[in-house]
């Protein structure tokens, strides 16, 4: 059931008949109406509006025309408007560029041509009441000074599941714009419009970072070609001509829709890319790759800045024995839970990375020998009291951390930073394990 309630305006039986066949048989309720006046007068007393009305043009009494101006005529007393928004869709055998203009001016911008082929009309209402998610979550930005222009291209809009913006000139689309960085799909716009002309939108859009990008349609009813021309100079991606018919504005945002969504699939695909470049499969840290290339970096920015920085080399004791008594599925489940330890009590600058097999590094910005150590000690106590568990194992493993520091022990490279780190985790293995060593001048 489809909860929704359509009203027919047609003068002939047959054709209402057909109509409300098609709309029955896809669960609609469907009311009819005889002509204009009947189906005006249907609606102001009908408590629940039709959801949506089929409306023939050449009818006696009042024709369709007359009756969409009647439905959109601007309420004498707020409140009285009696089309309230009700999507009209035109069912004609007057299928003439002339009929679908006027209906367009009307804000009518659906046209179906009889005869019709079964369920294309159920297929367009559907498309009305239902509008597809095609688009869904993606936002654009009309402007025009004219708000029944407005009123329009946003109807057919929403038709494709997009959410519409809409400002009535050009100093409040930038408002818009800035109030909603980053969120705009494409931006429509009129050009002749008071205070700021279209082509004057769009070199003021393109100037906005992030907005270089979004693909702009000037939709204008001058066509001159030195104007079109200037159009494209000040940025715009295309051009409509004013007046269209609804199809032409849907297949063009169409394509510029689908091709931001393009752009869009394969930014999130790059971003995907990086990161999994940049990132261990199995513990999610950094990789070795990636903490190498970071490495430098970090180092030099703390020479040059003069601040304490600090490195941990930390490796797990022991663990070939896990490895060889629990399986290495066990084994894969400790480094993982062991990494997800790492993290704890750490700054958002820190660097953590899985830099072998059961050895991790982390680098420490702003953070001195004495501060290091203490956070290798609070991590040392943290592994050893952890319980790795599946369900036919329970293993505790402790650690061995090896801590050098830059101002402590004043290593020309990163490299060599992380050497001393290495040689003081060796000290740590050789003098029993499950501890923390510092690097000293005389570290063998
Ligand atoms: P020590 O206390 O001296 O560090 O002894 P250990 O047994 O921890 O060190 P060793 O270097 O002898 O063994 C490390 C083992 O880690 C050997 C290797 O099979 C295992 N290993 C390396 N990478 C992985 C991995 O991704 N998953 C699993 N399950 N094991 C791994
Ligand atoms: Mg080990
Ligand atoms: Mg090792």
């Amino acid at each position: 059931m489809k909860g929704k309630t359509v009203l027919i305006v047609d003068d002939s039986s047959t054709m209402r008949a057909i109509i409300a066949k098609e709309l029955e048989e896809d669960g609609y309720t469907v009311l009819t109406a005889e002509n204009g006046m009947e189906a005006l007068v249907m609606i102001e007393w009908l408590d629940k509006k039709p959801d949506l009305i089929t409306l023939d043009i050449d009818m006696p009494v009042m024709n369709g025309f007359e009756v969409c101006e009647r439905l959109l005529e601007k309420p004498k007393k707020p409140g009285e408007n009696l089309h309230v928004g009700i999507p009209i869709i035109f069912v004609s055998a007057k299928d003439t560029l002339e009929n679908r203009r006027h209906g367009f001016q009307l804000g009518v911008t659906v046209f179906v041509s009889k005869p019709f082929q079964p369920h294309d009309l159920v297929k367009i209402v559907n498309n009305i009441l239902f509008p597809p998610e095609l688009f869904a979550g993606m936002t654009v930005l009309v402007i025009d000074d004219s708000s029944s222009v407005r009123r329009v291209i946003q109807m057919i809009l929403m038709r494709i599941g997009v959410t519409v913006l809409s400002a009535s000139n050009g100093l409040e689309a930038i408002q818009i714009i800035e109030n909603f960085p980053g969120t705009l799909d494409l931006i429509l716009t009129d050009y002749m419009m008071p205070e700021m002309r279209g082509d004057e939108v769009c070199k003021l859009i393109r100037q906005k970072q992030k907005l270089d990008q979004v693909p702009i349609l000037v939709v204008s009813a001058f066509n001159e070609k030195d104007l079109v021309l200037s159009f494209f100079k000040s940025g715009a991606t295309d051009y409509l001509c004013k007046p269209f018919i609804e199809e032409e504005l849907i297949a063009r945002v169409e394509i510029h829709l689908r091709a931001r969504q393009y752009v869009k699939q394969v930014e999130e695909l790059n971003k995907r890319l990086e990161y999994q470049a940049s990132r261990d499969g199995l513990t999610g840290l950094y990789n070795r790759r990636y903490f190498q290339e970071t490495l430098d970096r970090e180092f030099a920015l703390a020479v040059r800045h003069r601040y304490e920085f600090s490195c941990l080399i930390l490796d797990l004791d022991y663990f070939k024995k896990i490895n060889d008594s629990c399986g290495h599925a066990f084994g894969d489940l400790v480094l993982e839970e062991f990494a997800a330890l790492l993290p704890i009590q750490s700054r958002k600058t820190d660097i953590c990375a899985r830099y072998g097999g059961e050895e991790f590094v982390i680098l420490l910005p702003h953070t001195n020998l004495e501060s290091a150590a203490n956070r290798a000690e609070k991590i040392r106590a943290l592994a050893e009291s952890h319980l790795y568990k599946d369900d036919q194992h329970s293993r505790q493993v402790s650690c061995s951390i090896g801590v050098a520091s830059l101002n402590a022990h004043i290593p020309d490279t990163g490299d060599k930073l992380v050497g001393m780190a290495d040689k003081a985790l060796y000290q740590a293995k050789e003098r029993g394990r499950n501890q923390v060593w510092l690097y000293a001048e005389d570290t063998p």
